[in-house]
């Protein structure tokens, strides 16, 4: 197994060189050559097997011989070890129609952990075996910082320094990044908005001799291991399921904002898994839904929403949607992508259109169904939803049919959006966890939404001893 980039311009790697390389080096997004294909008897032996031994087959697939079995075996169980739910991401039935997939019972009660924590141990294992300096550069919305913070801090040989939107994440968010005083941590608060903190990381990672010179490395799903350590929990739910109804067609609505999460869906689907239908659900920001219904890529204003997580225009794994879309035709992609950078938009043919909605349904949930949907489960079924779970959820509603079992991932615990619970007047009590974190000192510079200024930061940072 070797990787490449959607846009051609890359000699075939290994995996651990395409884990290092994050971005690829000419702009486009590391992929696999080609997707292994699981027969289906062996998915039937596979529903078995445990969270961690599931993802264990998953990547053989894909580490060649890289990593040894034993020592991937170890990565992976140390990984899980700080989950508080011995499943890792247990399916709760909310009726015979629709089940919750929890993915939020790691450390920071986000679905971030489930790639994280093992992103985290496995930057600590290529630096210990193969002396890499490891300089971790990332954007977060909210949650892929806090994760990524608890994945690495501490460890020996690695910094991470991670860019938030100046009071754009929810107020715990902010606490669980910025509370961490360990030294190889630095939060920079940037005074814009996502987008902006993720166009800077794409600009630094694009300036090579930037990049190599500081060993940046990402933790962003722009990293196709992450990508690859959340298709293990649609292989863990579809289990549950076809193992006590065989016949059942299994369909999944998935809450993305960077099309993250909803590509390892699809890519689980590419690899043999008889997922059914796949709702993409967005917020406000609904650059996708108008993708899959008009065929048209253009982002428009930024909206702020209940589900900050998904408050994103651009899309950064679009580009690896679109490569299997064209067919794996890294010259098209590219023109496309070249396109994109100078006229702000991406239009796609008829015959293209019919092939993505084929794919995907959409459903952009406006903020006040957003709430109605929290406050419906929390009275109706006594379950309390997460908005980005709530946008799930709703995206079910919108877009679900009777004859299908429906799994909705919930991609965060309620208490870390509390803003919008309480919108609803419902109370929840907070996980001791989280409740701590009120009283810790916190820890990060307020910077300006400018490329020079941040890489002046992290020249000092990651340049220091
Ligand atoms: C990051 C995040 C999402 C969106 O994930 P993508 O990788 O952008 O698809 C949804 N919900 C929550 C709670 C998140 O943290």
């Amino acid at each position: 197994m070797d990787f490449i980039s959607t846009r051609g311009n890359v000699a075939k790697i290994g995996f651990i060189d395409t884990f290092l390389m994050g971005l690829a080096n000419d702009g486009g997004l590391m992929v696999p050559s080609s997707l292994p294909v699981i027969p289906a008897h062996r998915l039937k032996e596979w529903e078995q097997l445990s969270f961690q031994d599931l993802m264990l087959e998953i990547f053989l697939h894909f580490t060649n011989d890289e990593i040894s079995r034993q020592d991937l075996k170890q990565l992976i169980d140390s990984s899980y070890s700080g989950f508080r739910h011995p499943e890792v991401t247990p399916l709760k039935e909310i009726n015979g129609n629709l089940h919750i997939l929890e993915l939020f019972h790691g450390p920071t009660f986000a679905f971030k952990d489930v790639a994280l924590q093992f992103i985290g141990n496995f930057y600590s294992y290529v630096s210990k075996k193969q002396g890499e300096i490891i300089n971790i550069l990332g954007a977060t919305s909210g949650d892929t910082g806090a994760a990524a913070i608890e994945g690495v801090r501490g460890k020996e040989g690695i910094k991470i320094c991670i860019l938030h939107p100046h009071e754009k994440v929810s107020k715990v968010q902010e606490l669980q990044m910025t509370t961490v005083d360990d030294e190889n941590v630095l939060n920079l608060s940037v005074k814009g908005n996502f987008d902006d903190c993720q166009r800077i990381i794409k600009d630094l990672f694009a300036d090579i001799e930037f990049k190599n010179k500081y060993h940046l490395r990402a933790i962003n799903s722009i990293n196709f291991v992450r990508i690859l350590a959340q298709t293990v929990y649609y292989f863990y739910a579809y289990f549950r399921i076809a193992g006590k109804s065989p016949d059942a067609k299994v369909s999944f609505s998935v809450p993305t904002g960077n099309f993250g999460n909803i590509l390892s869906a699809y890519l689980s689907k590419r690899m043999g898994l008889p997922i059914h239908r796949l709702i993409l659900a967005t917020n406000e920001n609904n650059i996708l839904e108008r993708f899959v219904e008009e065929g048209v890529y253009m982002p428009e204003d930024f909206r702020s929403t209940y589900s900050p997580s998904m408050d994103i225009q651009v899309a950064s794994n679009f580009e690896r949607y679109l490569y299997y879309l064209l067919n794996e035709d890294a010259s098209t992609v590219s023109a496309m992508m070249k396109q994109f950078q100078s006229e702000g938009k991406i239009v796609i043919e008829p015959q293209l259109l019919q092939k993505v909605q084929n794919d995907f349904a959409a459903h952009g949930v406006k903020n006040d169904e957003c709430l109605r949907t929290i406050d419906k489960y929390s009275r109706e079924a006594g379950y309390l939803l997460d908005p980005h779970t709530a946008c799930g959820v709703a995206a079910y509603e919108a877009c679900g049919s009777g004859d299908e079992v429906y799994v909705v991932l919930a991609t965060a615990h309620p208490a870390k959006f509390d803003e919008a619970i309480r919108q609803n007047g419902i109370p929840q009590e907070f996980p001791a966890e989280i409740r701590a974190l009120f009283d810790k000192p916190q820890h990060q510079s307020i910077v300006e939404n400018s490329n020079r200024e941040i890489a002046d930061r992290l020249e000092r940072f990651f340049g220091s001893k």
